[in-house]
């Protein structure tokens, strides 16, 4: 394993950063190579782990990744720097709110805050490819979207059941086909349908 990859994975511990877990990162990875996806929408870069591994599945990807907060922007694109990848991902540091783009990606991929995940479906799905996919990372919530809401915090419970929110949107949703798989902490893969 590439040390720099080491790094970040260490530095995530250090520093309490979410990023994805092993088994999340690697069914995604797969999930990018076996669909030779290209263009990659990120919501949520953190320190630029995911959009440095997703860029390294083949040379022809690129991603755009929005972060808001300013100390994982900077060391985003210093870890991007490491890799030399700075002309293949963009990092914007905004809140993803704030962003308008008119590209379009085959993948857009929700992994920030989980509060707002139908919001962010929203905003971006008119960014998507036709035949684009949007993944969502988080799903199980560290287990907690499975488990009696009494048990929680006030806090927590809040989050599980925007999430829950989440998942039934994504389900009644029939303009996509989505599939969630128990892998990492929960990842959410919905195929916009030909119609
Ligand atoms: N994708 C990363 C982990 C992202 S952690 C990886 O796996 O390596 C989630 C990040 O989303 C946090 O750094 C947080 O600051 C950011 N975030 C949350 N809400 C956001 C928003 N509305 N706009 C931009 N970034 C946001
Ligand atoms: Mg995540």
């Amino acid at each position: 394993m590439d040390h720099r990859i080491e790094e970040m994975e260490e530095y995530a511990i250090l520093h309490h950063v979410p990023i994805m877990e092993h088994d999340g990162i690697n069914f995604l990875l797969d999930y990018i190579k076996t669909h030779h996806i290209r263009r990659i929408l990120e919501l949520g870069t953190a320190i630029g782990y995911s959009a440095i591994r997703m860029c390294l599945v083949d040379p022809n990807i690129t991603v755009t990744t929005i972060e808001r907060d300013r100390k994982r922007y900077e060391k985003a694109i210093c870890n991007i720097q490491k890799f030399g990848l700075e002309n293949r991902i963009t990092v914007l540091f905004q809140d993803a709110f704030d962003v308008e783009l008119n590209d379009t990606f085959d993948l857009i991929f929700i992994d920030a805050a989980k509060s707002q995940y139908i919001k962010f479906f929203e905003k971006f799905e008119k960014n998507l490819s036709q035949n684009g996919v949007i993944v969502s990372d988080n799903l199980n919530f560290h287990g907690l979207v499975h488990t009696d809401e009494m048990a929680l915090s006030r806090n927590v419970r809040g989050m599980v059941r925007k999430l829950n929110q989440y998942i039934d949107f994504l389900k009644s949703n029939s303009y996509y086909e989505t599939t969630i798989y128990d892998i990492g902490d929960g990842v959410g893969i919905s195929v916009r349908k030909d119609i």
